[in-house]
């Protein structure tokens, strides 16, 4: 988490904080999915303080009805968002570990999903943290950080 946090704020330079966990994840709990819906995590997050944003990262397989899994999602009008660390391991696709990769992706997520709680659309260039990840592959191929369209746009 410190690791991540250090990423993040190299990213938006401003303060990051690390808080306290979900206290109940069990109600997101979908036993036929084996999965955890993502918009009920999201909404337990309450709304984020004025001037700043609140990620939860939740180590879980998040889903929404339709999908087969999320890697996160956001809500600009309450400035919170949800990241799911499980598919950004390589174990989980039965692959050897690889921290630095790992944390690679979850920086990319955690800043994608902020950039939507600023409003930020996806965007077509393939090297912005903004870019669609459809799948890892293309999280690995974009940066952590936001291309000379998409930075401006991230006015506190
Ligand atoms: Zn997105
Ligand atoms: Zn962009």
């Amino acid at each position: 988490m410190a690791e991540l946090r250090d990423r993040v704020q190299g990213v938006f330079h401003c303060p990051v904080e690390i808080k306290g966990g979900f206290s109940d994840l069990a109600q997101a709990y979908n036993p036929e999915r084996k999965q955890y819906l993502s918009s009920h995590l999201l909404a337990a997050l309450g709304k984020a303080e004025r001037n700043s944003r609140v990620v939860g990262i939740a180590d879980a397989d998040l889903y929404v009805p339709k999908l087969n899994f999320v890697f996160g999602e956001a809500d600009m009008d309450s400035g919170t968002a949800i990241v799911s660390l499980c598919r950004l391991r390589q174990e989980f696709y039965g692959l050897a570990p690889n921290e630095d990769l790992f944390l690679q992706r979850a920086t990319k997520e955690i800043v994608h999903e902020l950039g939507h709680t600023f409003g930020l659309g996806h965007c077509p260039d393939s090297k912005c943290v903004m870019h669609f990840s459809n799948s890892l592959a293309d999280t690995d191929v974009k940066g952590i950080r936001f291309c000379p369209r998409c930075r401006p746009r991230i006015v506190f």
